[in-house]
Formats: structure tokens, C-alpha cells, sequence
């Protein structure tokens, strides 16, 4: 491997050009890490995913310059895979079923993919001795300790209660009945298996578990650029509903807190860990910023203002309305009340911090949105029957 001049790593020594292969390129974090990959660095890529719509324009000539091959396999059953694994230095896998519309009304679906699908990435690293960085979820946690107290309970204000901590945080989820958390105990199991790999086996990996990672490109909008009937997550959610000029959504009263972070935020700490093994292998990193609370009610406040500031439209008459959970999502939906994560061991290995606020994120994320999807959404609304 070529050694690129001016490029060192954490601890002062030249990074070295390496083959790294992406499973789920062509998605939303996929579609990041690439670009950066290409524009900052002198990595190549090996791009695996199903679907390369979000990675064409690194694709086409004249901005590739061979750095970047794209595979379309799907990874449940292709016996390229593994060829491709043993080619490259590193492993980054993002491939999963990771929209929480699909947990409770495609639990098999999501459960094979996130746990069943994800083995033999792990036994090609483990057995060809190749690194692995695998996407966990901050899911993991569950609900915090402290929504089991009473609501006016002091210890509720505890950080104790409520910060999620990678070493030290319980994972608590709700019955099997409630199939919300086939997700996040399929993403457990894996994990688990991955450390135990590590252990046993000797394993070099691992693990980012993304909070609310948004951003442009963020899943689809329906009856755009996915499927009308489909939900996203709620960044898309609410973007729809402001490009189509409807109340935005609030599952359950929008009590539940979320902490966002802007993907490119994020994409540096990834970039920290691809180029910082000794630091990086054999950690779980929480990867989210702490600083930016909402619950998912202001987020819709938020989003309603700076639209308006972005698209120069007047902020709608009545921006929320309620929905209950099982009119939104089915049967068999639950929520995370709390999502903070704890930057002890990131900062501490990887001296890595978010710098992006709430409003700027939302300001730039909805500037895209606007400038991508409001000319195609006048025309279906002008003309329901062509959409
Ligand atoms: P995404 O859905 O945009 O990307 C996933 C990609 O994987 C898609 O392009 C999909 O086509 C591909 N894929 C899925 N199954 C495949 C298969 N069998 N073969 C080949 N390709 C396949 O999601 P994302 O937001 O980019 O998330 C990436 C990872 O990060 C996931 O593992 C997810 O669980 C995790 N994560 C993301 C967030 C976030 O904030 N965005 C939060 C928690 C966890
Ligand atoms: N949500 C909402 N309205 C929507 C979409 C989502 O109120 O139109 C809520 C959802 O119930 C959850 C939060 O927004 O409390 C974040 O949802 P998302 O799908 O982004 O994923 P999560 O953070 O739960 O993994």
C-alpha cells in the first residue's frame, strides 16, 4: 500500500492507502461515508448494496478515478461476498432493515436481516483475519432506568437514570409482544456475537452505535422517491408532510426525547476509526451529540420554523396533529423515551466531538430537502392521477 504525503494519523504516523469494503453503500450513511472517502482520502472502495441511486454521481466519470467499484449483490445470498471481504483490508458493515415502521409489522424480515444476514460478514472477517467496523444501534439501550420511576420521581433528574453509557448501561426492552424490539435484540445478538469473536477468536473490530444520525438523503420521500404508502424515519416524515403543506405527525403526543446529529458530524468519527485502528479496535463508540435534545414535538416546532425561513413559505395554520401509535404504526409499536449518549470513551480514543446545532443541521438538511423535492411534490399535488 501507497503511503499518501501530509496525512497522519491520531498518533502522528502516515496513513497507509487501504481497500475498504462497504456493505449497504448505497444508503443514507453509506452515501456519506463514500463521498468522503473520496474526497478526503486516498482509500479505495468496494460499494455492496442492492441499490446505488445515492452513490451515483461518485459512480460516474470524470469524478471517479477508479477508487470506487460499485457490487450490486444482495448479501443474503451471493457467494461474491466473501471473495470481496478477503480482497479488502477493512469490512464496514451497514446493511439492515432499520426503519422502525418495519419492526412490528416485518419482524422476520427484520430479525433475519440484522442478525441472520450479518453472520457470515462476521465469519469471513474472523476467519480471513480482516477488520470489521459493524453499525450497531443505539437502540440497544432500550428504555432508560429512569422511565420506570414515577413521573415526578427526583431521580429521574439523575444523569445516572439517564445518560447511556457503552460499558456500564443496561439494555431494557419491552415483551415479545411488542415486536418494536425485534430490531434492537437482533442488533444485540450480533453484537454480542461480535465481541465474542473478538475474544475467542481474535476478532479486530468495531462497533458504532449511530443516535439519530439526519441529514440530506435521509431515507425517501413518499410518492417521490419511495413508495407512497411507505413511512420513513421521522426526519423524512416530517419533510413530506411540509413539502405537501400538512400538519406534521406527533406519534403518541411527541413526548419521546431524541438527541440528532448532523451525518457529517458523524462521518468524521467514522473517519477517526477507519484511520485509527490501534485506537479503535475492540471499542463499542456511542456516536451522537448530546447537546442537541429535543423532544419529537419541539423537533416538529423546529422543523415548521426554519422550513418556512428556507422556502420563504408562511409556517402552517395548524403545524401538529396527534396520532396514536396504532393508527401510525400497527400493532406491536413501542418507543425509546430517552436517547443520551455518554462521549466518555469516544473523546477518550478518538478526541472526537459534534460541532453542528439542532438549527443549523435542520437549516442546511432542510435547504436540501426544499431545493430536491419541492418542484416534484407541486407537480403531483397539481396532478394526483400521474403520481
Ligand atoms: P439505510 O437504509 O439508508 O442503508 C442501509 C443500506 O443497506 C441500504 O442501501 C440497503 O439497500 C442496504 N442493504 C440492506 N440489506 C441488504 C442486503 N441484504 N444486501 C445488500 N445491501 C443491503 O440506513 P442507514 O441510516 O444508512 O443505516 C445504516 C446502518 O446504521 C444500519 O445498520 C442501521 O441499523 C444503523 N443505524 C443508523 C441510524 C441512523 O441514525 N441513521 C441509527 C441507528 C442505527
Ligand atoms: N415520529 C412521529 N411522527 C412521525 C414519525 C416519527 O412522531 O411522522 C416519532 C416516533 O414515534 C419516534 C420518533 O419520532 O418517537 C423518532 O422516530 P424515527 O422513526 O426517526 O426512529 P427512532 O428514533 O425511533 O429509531
Amino acid at each position: 500500500a501507497s503511503t499518501v504525503e501530509g496525512r497522519l494519523d491520531l498518533d502522528g504516523n502516515p496513513i497507509k492507502a487501504i481497500k475498504i469494503c462497504i456493505i449497504g453503500a448505497g444508503g443514507f450513511i453509506g452515501s456519506h461515508l463514500c463521498e468522503k472517502l473520496m474526497a478526503e482520502t486516498p482509500h479505495t472502495v468496494f460499494a455492496v448494496d442492492v441499490y446505488n441511486d445515492k452513490i451515483k454521481h461518485l459512480l460516474e466519470p470524470p469524478r471517479a478515478d477508479g477508487r470506487i467499484q460499485f457490487h450490486r449483490l444482495n448479501i443474503k445470498n451471493d457467494s461474491r461476498l466473501e471473495g470481496i471481504v478477503k480482497l479488502c483490508d477493512l469490512t464496514i458493515n451497514l446493511a439492515a432493515i432499520c426503519t422502525p415502521a418495519d419492526y412490528n409489522t416485518r419482524p422476520l424480515d427484520t430479525i433475519y436481516s440484522n442478525f441472520i444476514d450479518a453472520l457470515p460478514v462476521v465469519k469471513f472477517c474472523s476467519e480471513n483475519g480482516k477488520r470489521l467496523i459493524h453499525f450497531s444501534t443505539c437502540e440497544i439501550y432500550g428504555k432508560t432506568v429512569g422511565s420506570f420511576l414515577p413521573k415526578d420521581h427526583p431521580l429521574r433528574q439523575d444523569p445516572d437514570f439517564y445518560v447511556l453509557k457503552e460499558d456500564a448501561s443496561p439494555c431494557i426492552f419491552g415483551p415479545i409482544e411488542k415486536q418494536r424490539w425485534s430490531y434492537a435484540c437482533a442488533k444485540q445478538l450480533i453484537e454480542r456475537l461480535i465481541y465474542a469473536e473478538g475474544a475467542e477468536n481474535g476478532l479486530e473490530f468495531t462497533i458504532v452505535r449511530p443516535f439519530n444520525w439526519i441529514g440530506p438523503r435521509m431515507d425517501f420521500i413518499p410518492g417521490i422517491d419511495g413508495p407512497s404508502e411507505g413511512v420513513p424515519r421521522v426526519l423524512a416524515c416530517f419533510s413530506n408532510n411540509l413539502l405537501r403543506r400538512e400538519p406534521l405527525k406527533l406519534v403518541d403526543g411527541g413526548e419521546s426525547q431524541r438527541t440528532f446529529i448532523y451525518i457529517k458530524d458523524a462521518i468524521e468519527a467514522v473517519l477517526l476509526m477507519i484511520e485509527n485502528p490501534s485506537r479503535a479496535n475492540g471499542q463499542i463508540f456511542n456516536v451522537g451529540n448530546p447537546n442537541n435534545e429535543v423532544s419529537v414535538r419541539q423537533l416538529a416546532e423546529m422543523m415548521t420554523q426554519v422550513y418556512s425561513k428556507v422556502s420563504g413559505e408562511p409556517p402552517l395554520e395548524v403545524p401538529t396533529i396527534d396520532v396514536s401509535s396504532k393508527v401510525f404504526y400497527g400493532e406491536g409499536y413501542d418507543d425509546s423515551d430517552r436517547r443520551i449518549p455518554d462521549m466518555t470513551i469516544i473523546n477518550k480514543q478518538l478526541g472526537w466531538n459534534p460541532n453542528t446545532s439542532l438549527w443549523d443541521l435542520l437549516d442546511s438538511t432542510l435547504t436540501y430537502q426544499h431545493r430536491t423535492y419541492a418542484e416534484a411534490i407541486k407537480k403531483t399535488l397539481a396532478n394526483p392521477t400521474t403520481s
